[in-house]
């Protein structure tokens, strides 16, 4: 197991990517901290997977737009684990589509706050515990290409995940490896929502890999990410989309 004695912090870990993240994570020996929203039914199950199979883990109901949830998430994970050795910021969202003719300061604010603002505070709660590791984050195609019709606000936020992972990386090192994932299209909630059927068939089709990624994808680059495997690499933002798009 290549993380055995780490202990990990995922956001948005009761479904989807974030959970898929999580399992990947203890499965490779990680004690898991896993924040979630809404989500307690994916959260839970997941917490009972994972101490079934004998690892370590934890549940914490917390909205990470505000201070007061991520400092819960950071204390409850030191005083359970003594410390932090690897952060995927996954939590984000699109919100809603809108273009910039219907969009609000509201609705921008709020889309920079969930995919931005979180990443920021988790990062910096997480530093005086987080002497060494690696953080990773979840940023997106759309912040290299613009995104999808009405995805502007959502792409901007995902652009400066990725300009904040080089800084970070440049700040960080030599003891923190800081990277980031842009992923195509996941089979996951989020286009459940967002995105019409046809519209996912017709990325499907034009890709080489002829399918939409899995969540199961992105837990396995995390955890590489996340191991020292991948020890010399950092400020990366990598590409994880079926050759969807090539930067
Ligand atoms: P998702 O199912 O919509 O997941 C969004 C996650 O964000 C959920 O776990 C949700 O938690 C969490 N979240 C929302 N508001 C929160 C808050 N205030 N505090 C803490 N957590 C909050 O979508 P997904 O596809 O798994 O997306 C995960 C990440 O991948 C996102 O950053 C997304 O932008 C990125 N991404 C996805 C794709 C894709 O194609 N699916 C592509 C590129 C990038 P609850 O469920 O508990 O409310």
């Amino acid at each position: 197991m290549k993380l055995e004695g780490k202990t990990a912090i995922v956001t948005g870990a009761g479904r989807d990517i974030g959970r898929a993240c999580a399992m990947r994570l203890a499965e490779e020996g990680a004690n898991v901290a896993l924040n979630y929203f809404s989500s307690s039914e994916g959260a839970d199950s997941a917490v009972a997977e994972i101490t079934a199979a004998g690892g370590k883990a934890f549940a914490l109901q917390g909205d990470l737009n505000s201070q007061a949830g991520v400092d819960a998430l950071v204390a409850r994970t030191v005083a359970e684990f003594g410390g932090v050795d690897i952060l995927v910021n996954n939590t984000g969202g699109l919100i809603a589509r809108k273009t910039i003719a219907e969009m609000s300061l509201e609705h921008w604010n709020a889309v920079m706050d969930l995919n931005l603002t979180s990443t920021f505070l988790m990062v910096k709660a997480c530093l005086p515990h987080l002497k060494s590791g690696a953080i990773v984050n979840i940023a997106s195609q759309a912040g290299r290409d613009g995104g999808g019709p009405g995805a502007v606000a959502y792409a901007t936020s995902k652009g400066a995940v990725m300009t904040m992972t080089r800084g970070l990386a440049k700040e960080l090192g030599p003891d923190i490896r800081v990277n980031a994932l842009c992923p195509g299209m996941i089979d996951t909630d989020f286009h459940n929502i967002f995105t019409k059927p046809e519209v996912r068939k017709n990325v499907e089709n034009a890709s080489p890999l002829k399918r939409q990624g899995s969540p199961e994808d992105i837990g396995n680059l995390v955890a590489y990410l996340a191991s020292e495997e991948s020890a010399f690499i950092t400020g990366a933002n990598i590409d994880i989309n079926g050759g969807m798009l090539f930067s």
